[in-house]
């Protein structure tokens, strides 16, 4: 995935930075539980929530069934009408194929050195604007928050509000600071009221939007039956990409396919309401091809493996590739509300990130087999998600891959999860106690020993488990184990009859 996060640690290490930030989790807490209240209340307006939420799952699932058909009828469909379809099977391909096309429609002027982007999560995931910047290309965000993280020279930490770690004062002071560089005098006088932020915003891109050949997009939705994409913003930028710019590159993650346009009745109303808590969005774009006098005049669709394939191979996980990047899963999340999004080292942060990062790449890292375990299995992420991914079930599965170990999974030159180290002293635990249960008279020795003996227990575990018991109390053993207390209550007979 994204370059940006090589050499992250692993969660625990980098939560543990993030919950000592009190400013953060101020920001955090105040964004969340905003945009988690009215999602509640706009998704409490339907009465038919739950049809439409199993709708949204029945669709995806059985797309995902027959994604090889439905893959062939988007790449005939787009060709027939006008587009160029483009195959990538990991982010250095979808990369270099979109640098070329960028390259292809340079005009000979400092234009063909400039992209301008809507949001989009697949472009971050193959860190396409690192690529870019690396052939003398730059891609100019333009949603709000993108582009503040953009100045800032930050990371996003929320799939929707990529800047939700940053309070309208910091959001200031980076626009006084850093508009200035990008060809505008700074707004001495800027205050952080939400309008006059939005507005310097709209002025400092404005030029981009006239001048830029190429826009560059990803796609909420691709009909498989018409070749049309979907874009759905609530800011506008998103339309000035898709219309203004000659040529339109958009990139998208193979899972993104819905069989037939009907089918976008159900996820353009629960999408909205899942994730900024609207009955519509203020833009739905589509479009379809190329148009005679209308739009760009060329149009490129670069269809996005990057790990996909492998994910879809595995029964329980495969889910995970159900997600319509609503983020509802991490505004009730009580462990992203504390540690934020940076903590989890992907562009995909929070309880979907839990699950979907350490599927989608193979980098064996430290930060992979971490991330199936940063959460609490309290299942609001379930709860919420509008296509109901069973996130808790997918984390434990990860949890079990991590911890059975053995030699990591090899996909050509992809090694998905490997075990996480110092798990082999719980593996050699749960081995002798699957010996013991399968011999009940030595468990039953065993039980009466520690009995016998329990007032010599230590309070704390020694070695490896010191750091476990340190902050929990150790259970203690019982006068009497349960077996000889049944058989002494119960005329005799043995606990386990
Ligand atoms: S997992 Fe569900 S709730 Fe989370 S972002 Fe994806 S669709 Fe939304």
């Amino acid at each position: 995935m994204s370059g940006t996060y090589l050499g992250m640690p692993a969660f625990p290490e980098a939560a543990r930075k993030a919950v000592g930030d009190s400013t953060l989790r101020g920001n955090l807490r105040h964004a969340t539980h905003t945009i988690r209240d009215k999602r509640a209340r706009a998704v409490a307006e339907l009465d038919d929530w739950a049809a439409l939420r199993e709708a949204g799952k029945q669709i995806k699932d059985h797309t995902l069934r027959h994604l090889d058909r439905y893959l062939v009828q988007v790449e005939e469909a787009v060709t027939a009408a006008g587009g160029t379809v483009h195959w990538a099977a990991d982010a250095d391909e979808a990369n270099e194929i979109v640098a070329r096309l960028v390259e292809e429609a340079g005009g000979g002027d400092s234009a063909e050195h400039e992209v301008v982007k809507v949001k989009s999560m697949a472009t971050q995931e193959i860190a396409l604007n690192e690529a870019l910047e690396a052939r003398g290309v730059h891609a100019y965000e333009t949603d709000l928050a993108e582009l503040i993280v953009q100045l800032g020279r930050d990371r996003p930490s929320h799939i929707l509000v990529p800047a939700i770690h940053r309070n309208r004062g910091e959001i200031r002071d980076i626009f006084r600071s850093e508009m200035s560089e990008w060809g505008r005098p700074a707004p001495e006088n800027l205050t952080d009221t939400p309008a006059e932020l939005a507005e310097a915003a709209r002025l400092h891109l404005r030029e981009k939007f006239l001048r830029a050949r190429v826009g560059i997009s990803g796609a909420n939705f691709v009909v498989a039956e018409t070749g049309t994409l979907v874009v759905v913003e609530s800011e506008g930028n998103g339309r000035m990409c898709l219309t203004l710019p000659e040529t339109l590159i958009s990139v998208v993650g193979i899972e993104k396919i819905v069989p037939r346009w009907q089918d976008l009745e159900v996820f353009l109303q629960t999408l909205p309401r899942s994730s900024t808590a609207e009955r519509m969005n203020p833009y739905t774009s589509m479009w379809t091809g190329t148009t005679d006098e209308d739009g760009p005049r060329t149009f490129h669709l670069v269809l996005l493996d990057n790990g996909r394939t492998d994910t879809l191979a595995d029964e329980v996980g495969r889910q995970a590739l159900r997600c319509i990047r609503c983020s509802a899963c991490l505004n009730v999340c009580p462990v992203y509300e504390r540690a934020g999004g940076h903590a989890y080292g992907s562009v995909y942060p929070g309880p979907i990130g839990a699950i979907l990062s350490p599927q989608l790449r193979g980098t064996g890292s430290d930060v992979d087999a971490s991330l199936p375990y940063a959460s609490s299995l309290c299942g609001a992420c379930y709860e919420v998600c509008p296509v109901a991914i069973d996130i808790p079930e997918v984390l434990v599965h990860l949890r079990e891959r991590v911890v059975q170990g053995g030699p990591a999974v090899r996909h050509g030159n992809r090694v998905v999860l490997r075990p996480a180290k110092g798990h082999a002293a719980e593996r050699a635990a749960m081995r002798a106690a699957q010996w013991a249960f399968t011999h009940p008279g030595v468990l039953r020795t065993g039980q009466r020993l520690a009995s016998r003996t329990r007032r010599l227990h230590p309070r704390t575990l020694p070695g490896p488990g010191r750091a476990w018991s340190g902050s929990r109390d150790l259970p203690p053993v019982p006068a009497e184990p349960f077996r000889d207390w049944w058989q002494r209550t119960h005329g005799g007979k043995d606990g386990s009859e």
